[in-house]
């Protein structure tokens, strides 16, 4: 939902701290000159302003709930400058729900307003792009499937209550984990600090970064109970890795 929460007063939604501030999650990679992003989110426009994003290449979906996909249109901008599609990675069931969702782009009428071009892409298993070797990692998200990737020594996995074994064994060996970690308290949909953190534990990456953060966790006192090699991502929060 996004920090401040709507209409919420919590200790957390009037935090002073910057790092309490939080748009809906996504990741933008960088490398050899192409910009992928993981998910168009809601704030997707305010998000490339702040991160001066000057190209898109490609996104790579996670899911297709709206927190993860409602910020499409507002590729057309990068469109424009280049002259060209963007390409678009998800799995069949996401695809169909983008379909769905952004009629407009995909019924073929002929339209006087610019409308995104994108280019879909089912993913299947691992693929190139640009040179660089995307692995998808699938898990559950409650009743519903969601994909996760890896990139080299990098892993994003948002939106997930399970991951199940076959996963489990693509995550291993990191230097970077991004992963779910909601609040404390049982989601039945999400994973919570406490699961994420075992998680952590049994695949061992050097470095995990906790996402999709609701107003329950403040950043500096939920931070100051974590392990040494855990924390919780923020907004504009940015690193390089190997891959
Ligand atoms: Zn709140
Ligand atoms: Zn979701
Ligand atoms: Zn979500």
């Amino acid at each position: 939902m996004g920090v401040p929460t709507l209409g919420c007063h919590c200790v957390v939604c009037e935090s002073s701290d910057p790092h309490d501030k939080r748009l809906r999650p996504s990741l933008m990679l960088e490398y050899g000159g192409r910009t992928v992003l993981i998910d168009t989110t809601p704030d997707f426009r305010t998000q490339a302003i702040l991160a001066k994003i000057e190209r898109l290449d490609a996104v790579l979906y996670t899911h297709g709930h709206a927190d993860h996909i409602l910020g499409l249109d507002d590729i057309r901008p990068y469109n424009i400058k280049q002259r060209g599609v963007v390409r678009l990675f998800a799995a069949e069931d996401t695809l169909a729900i983008l379909r769905r969702t952004f009629a407009y782009v995909f019924s073929g009428k002929p339209t006087d307003s610019s409308i995104p071009l994108v280019e879909l892409q089912a993913v299947d298993g691992p693929f190139d792009l640009f040179g660089l070797r995307v692995t998808p990692v699938a898990a559950h998200h409650g009743p519903e499937p969601v994909l996760g990737y890896r990139f080299g020594k990098l892993a994003y996995l948002t939106d997930f209550s399970k991951v199940p074994e076959n996963s489990k064994e693509l995550l291993r060996g990191l230097d970077v984990f991004v992963l779910d970690a909601l609040r404390h308290e049982p989601h039945p949909m999400h994973s919570t600090v406490e699961q994420s953190l075992q998680l952590v534990e049994e695949l061992k990456p050097r470095q995990a970064w906790f996402t999709h953060i609701c107003h329950d966790l403040g950043h500096a006192e939920t931070n100051s109970a974590l392990p040494d090699n855990v924390r919780l991502a923020y907004d504009g929060l940015k690193f390089e890795v190997q891959v």
